[in-house]
């Protein structure tokens, strides 16, 4: 850990701005690459993890004013403000998205894929990993004809307790986080600052020369060759728009969801990893997957529902989630404000989802009168500086030498989890920039 007026005095080769997906991959392969590489990040290295206080503290749950993380219309998005940013909240899922989309662009990442799945360790989820209320949701799945296939992890299952945390950190240090690759990163020589957070990016005769930062000990100017902004797809682009990349914030996708929630006698889905199985069969044709999800916090679930979920018993939950393939047509004010209007086609791929996983569940026992759905909520911002509209193929902004590697590079939402595909993009974008 750094302070920022040592920083100042000196130019660094890269200075990255967020540690998440995006962000922690250029560091530890920049690093690796023996570069001169700087991580600025807003959040703490924390170590504690799994309960309420953790969520509290590193969840973007408590700054509604400072990052209004509520949109205009209402819709609540998750993000973490940490070391290793949202991906250490994950459900640990790890799945490769926008393959043929990205290929469009000229972007090919099988090899970058095939190296993150090998560091990260993604296994299928074993069946000895369902709960009862899984294993339940899985027959009656396959009974009316339905795929529930084990979902692919990064989760090593020696360590993996079923504790059913995932979301609020990994107690048991089972599921991989960009921490990982942080501390890689710093072992190769990094250079990380936590605690400070970065406005705007110096920019001369079209030419990025360092970023404008805020830490403890107040601003500083921090200069460096090249500027790589991963700070997610909700604060990249304010950083980008700050900086005087207008063009940046439209065209934001969430990967909206609904959680639909029922009871059955003693069915209790708390003990597995979350989301453990997924039914894609109709992403292509209907834009949605359902996976099995419970948000096991009451006061989690009276966010969702009132005063229905927060009456509802663990012992007799079962759960699923819905989420789609969202329209990108919402967009960051300059003050931080989020608009995403859902469209009639977001409702309707939401209401189809939650349909399927409601037959499923009075299947495998739920009792009908029982069912409820969750308000809408997101938890994928992106799109924000796409491909082909503020950066080029090689993630470059029009600014020579300021790149953008997060979410927010990511072309139209993708409905899957997006890590791996962000983790590829940035293992590609460090080989060329370290050539
Ligand atoms: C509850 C939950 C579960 C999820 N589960 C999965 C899953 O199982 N699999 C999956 O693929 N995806 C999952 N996601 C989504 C995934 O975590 C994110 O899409 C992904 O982490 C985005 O990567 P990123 O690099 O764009 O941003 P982030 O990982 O969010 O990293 C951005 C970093 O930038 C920092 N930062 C922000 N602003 C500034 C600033 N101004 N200056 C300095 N630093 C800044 C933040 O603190 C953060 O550390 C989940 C998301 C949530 C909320």
């Amino acid at each position: 850990m750094q302070n920022l007026k040592t920083l100042q005095n000196r130019k660094y080769d890269f200075v990255i701005v967020g540690s998440g997906a995006g962000g922690a991959t250029l560091g530890k392969e920049l690093a690796l690459r023996d570069k001169d590489v700087l991580i600025l990040e807003k959040g703490k290295y924390e170590k504690s993890f799994g309960s309420l206080r953790d969520i509290a503290r590193f969840y973007d749950v408590r700054r509604a004013s400072e990052t209004r993380r509520i949109t205009q219309e209402g819709v609540k998005v998750y993000r973490a403000f940490t070391a290793g940013g949202t991906t250490v909240v994950s459900c640990g899922n790890g799945i490769r998205s926008l393959e043929k989309e990205l290929c469009e662009f000229g972007i090919n990442l099988e090899e970058e894929f095939t190296e993150a799945e090998s560091e990260m360790n993604i296994t299928l989820l074993g069946e000895d990993f369902l709960s009862d209320a899984s294993r339940k949701a899985k027959w009656a799945a396959e009974t009316l004809g339905y795929q529930m296939n084990p979902m692919s992890k990064f989760i090593d299952f020696n360590k993996c307790k079923k504790c059913g945390k995932c979301i609020a950190g990994c107690p048991h240090h089972a599921k991989w986080s960009a921490t990982n690759f942080l501390d890689q990163a710093l072992s190769h020589g990094a250079t990380i600052s936590y605690k400070t957070v970065v406005q705007r990016v110096l920019i001369k005769q079209g030419q990025a020369m360092g970023v404008v930062a805020v830490g403890p000990q107040g601003e500083k100017r921090i200069f460096a060759d090249t500027v790589i902004l991963a700070a997610g797809g909700l604060a990249t682009p304010l950083i980008l728009v700050c900086s005087g990349i207008k063009e940046a914030g439209t065209n934001l996708f969430l990967d909206l969801y609904v959680n639909t929630f029922g009871e059955a006698r003693e069915i209790n889905q708390l003990q597995e990893p979350i989301m453990a199985m997924v039914n894609d069969e109709f992403l292509p044709t209907k834009g949605f997957i359902i996976s099995p999800f419970i948000n096991r916090w009451e006061i989690g679930r009276y966010a969702e529902q009132g005063k229905a979920g927060l009456l509802l018993n663990n012992k007799n939950l079962m759960g699923f989630m819905t989420k789609i393939a969202d329209s990108a047509v919402g967009r960051i004010l300059p003050d931080g404000k989020i608009s995403k209007p859902i469209t009639l086609r977001d409702r309707k791929r939401l209401r189809e989802g939650s349909s399927l996983a409601k037959e499923i569940m009075i299947k495998a026992g739920v009792k009908n009168g029982s069912l409820i759905d969750s308000t809408i909520q997101g938890a994928h911002p992106g799109g924000t500086a796409a491909i082909g509209k503020v950066v080029d193929n090689n993630l470059q902004t029009r600014v020579d030498n300021l790149f953008v590697c997060d979410a927010s590079v990511l072309p139209v939402a993708s409905g899957l989890p997006p890590i791996l595909t962000i983790t590829a993009l940035a293992k590609r974008m460090a080989k060329k920039l370290a050539s």
